[in-house]
C-alpha cells in the first residue's frame, strides 16, 4: 500500500462517514415531521370521515327526492283518474291506490327530512373539524417546513457527496477499493484506522505486533488489524496532536484531582488538631478547678454520691476502651482523668489515696496506658463482682474511696481487677 492509497481510503472513508451522518439525520428529519405532522394528520383523518358519511347521506337523500318526485308524478295521475271513473268499483280501487301513494310518500318525505336534519349536523361537525385542522396545520406549519427545507437541503447534500464519492472511489486502486468495500459492508463505520502512538490499533486498540507495525510505518502493503480487521494506517500528524491533547486533558484532570485531595486532607487535620486543642484547654480547665475544690477541703464523704461517681466514672472509661483507641494518646483521656479528679476531690475527698489512684495511671514504654494497682484499692466487692461477672475474687471493702473510681471501669472491661491493666488496642 502506497502511502497514496493509504491517505485516498481514510479520505475515501471520511466521505463515507459523512454520508452515513447526513443519511442518518435525514432519517431523523423523517422521524421528526411524522412527530410533527400526528396532530394535524388526526384531524384530516376524521374530516375525511366525516366527509365521507356525508357524501353518502346526501346519495341516500337525492335517491328519497327522487322516489317522491316519482310518487308525486303517480299521485297526481291517480288523482287525474279519480275525476274520470266511470263506475264505483272502479272509483275504490284509483282510490285505494292513490291512498297508498300518499301514504308511501308520507313516510319517504319523513325519511328526507330526518336525512337533511343528519346532513345538517353532519356539514356543521364537519365544519369544526376542518376549522380546526386548518388551525393545527397553521400551527405546525413553519416548523413543518422548515423540517421539510432542511430535509431537502440534506437530500442535496447527500446527492452531491455520493457524487463526489464515486469519482473519488474510481481513482483508487481497486484491489484497495474492494477490500475496503467489503468491510465497510458488514455495517460498519471504520474500516481504515491509525496506529495509536504506542502501536495499538486505533479502533479495537489490540496491540499490534512491533515488526509489523514496521511495516505499516514503511507503508509495506496493506495490512489489516488482527483483532478487528480495519485496515491500519501509520499515525498522521493530527492523529498525533489529538493524543497529545488527550494526555495533556488527563494529566491536567489528575493534578486537579490530586489537588482537590490535599486540600481536603489540611482541611480535615486543621479540624482534627482543633478539636484536640479544645480537648485539652477542656481538660487544663477540670484540672484547674478540681485543685480548686480540693483547697476547699473535703465537700463530703457519703458513699450515695461515691457510688454516682464510680458509674460515671465507668461509663467514660468504657467509653474510652470500647472505642479501642490508644487511650494515652487521645484526648479524651485527659478529659476522663481530668473528670475523675473533680468527681473524686469533690465527692470524697478524704485520703489522699485517691490522687495516688490518679497518678498511678500512667503510660507504659509502649505508650499504652496502664492502670497500676493502686494502694489499698477499695473498689466495694459487691460492686466488682456485679460488673465483672462471678470470675472476679470479691475485694475485701475498704474504707478508702479513690481506688473505686480508678480500677472500676477498665478493670471490669478487663475482669482482672488486680493486675496491671492495659487498654486492649
Ligand atoms: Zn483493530
Amino acid at each position: 500500500m502506497t502511502p497514496q492509497t493509504r491517505t485516498s481510503l481514510k479520505e475515501l472513508q471520511n466521505l463515507d462517514q459523512a454520508i452515513a451522518a447526513i443519511r442518518s439525520s435525514a432519517q431523523s428529519f423523517d422521524l421528526l415531521l411524522e412527530e410533527v405532522n400526528a396532530p394535524v394528520a388526526r384531524l384530516e383523518q376524521e374530516v375525511e370521515a366525516l366527509e365521507k358519511r356525508l357524501t353518502e347521506l346526501k346519495l341516500e337523500e337525492n335517491r328519497i327526492e327522487l322516489t317522491i318526485e316519482e310518487r308525486r308524478v303517480r299521485a297526481a295521475k291517480l288523482q287525474e283518474r279519480m275525476d274520470a271513473v266511470r263506475n264505483v268499483r272502479e272509483e275504490a280501487a284509483v282510490h285505494a291506490e292513490l291512498e297508498m301513494v300518499r301514504r308511501a310518500l308520507e313516510s319517504e318525505e319523513q325519511e328526507a327530512l330526518s336525512l337533511l336534519d343528519q346532513i345538517k349536523r353532519l356539514e356543521e361537525r364537519s365544519e369544526e373539524q376542518e376549522a380546526a385542522h386548518q388551525e393545527a396545520l397553521a400551527e405546525v406549519g413553519p416548523h413543518r417546513e422548515e423540517l421539510v427545507e432542511e430535509q431537502q437541503s440534506a437530500d442535496g447534500k447527500l446527492e452531491a457527496l455520493r457524487a463526489e464519492r464515486d469519482a473519488f472511489a474510481a481513482g483508487i486502486d481497486l484491489g484497495e477499493r474492494r477490500i475496503y468495500d467489503s468491510i465497510m459492508a458488514g455495517a460498519r463505520d471504520v474500516a481504515v484506522a491509525e496506529l495509536t502512538q504506542d502501536g495499538a490499533c486505533g479502533n479495537c486498540y489490540n496491540m499490534v505486533p512491533l515488526q509489523i507495525q514496521n511495516q505499516i510505518r514503511h507503508g509495506e502493503g496493506m495490512i489489516r488489524c488482527e483483532g478487528c480487521g480495519v485496515i491500519l494506517t501509520p499515525e498522521s500528524e493530527e492523529g498525533l496532536a489529538r493524543a497529545r491533547e488527550e494526555g495533556e486533558r488527563i494529566e491536567r484532570a489528575l493534578k486537579t484531582s490530586t489537588d482537590q485531595r490535599d486540600e481536603e486532607r489540611a482541611a480535615l487535620s486543621e479540624a482534627e488538631a482543633l478539636e484536640e486543642a479544645e480537648q485539652a484547654a477542656v481538660a487544663e480547665a477540670t484540672t484547674a478547678e478540681a485543685s480548686a475544690a480540693k483547697a476547699s477541703g473535703p465537700i463530703s464523704d457519703d458513699p450515695a454520691p461515691d457510688m454516682m461517681s464510680g458509674s460515671v466514672f465507668d461509663t467514660l472509661a468504657a467509653e474510652v476502651a470500647i472505642e479501642g483507641q490508644p487511650v494515652a494518646s487521645d484526648g479524651a483521656l485527659a478529659e476522663v482523668l481530668g473528670l475523675k479528679a473533680v468527681t473524686e476531690d469533690v465527692v470524697s475527698n478524704v485520703v489522699p489515696a485517691e490522687e495516688l489512684a490518679i497518678a498511678a495511671v500512667t503510660e507504659d514504654a509502649a505508650g499504652e496506658l496502664v492502670f497500676e494497682d493502686v494502694a489499698s484499692d477499695d473498689a466495694p466487692a459487691d460492686e466488682s463482682a456485679v460488673e465483672n461477672g462471678d470470675d472476679v475474687p470479691a475485694e475485701e471493702p475498704a474504707d478508702d474511696d479513690a481506688g473505686e473510681v480508678a480500677d472500676a471501669g477498665i478493670v471490669a472491661e478487663e475482669a482482672e481487677p488486680r493486675k496491671p491493666t492495659t487498654d486492649d488496642e
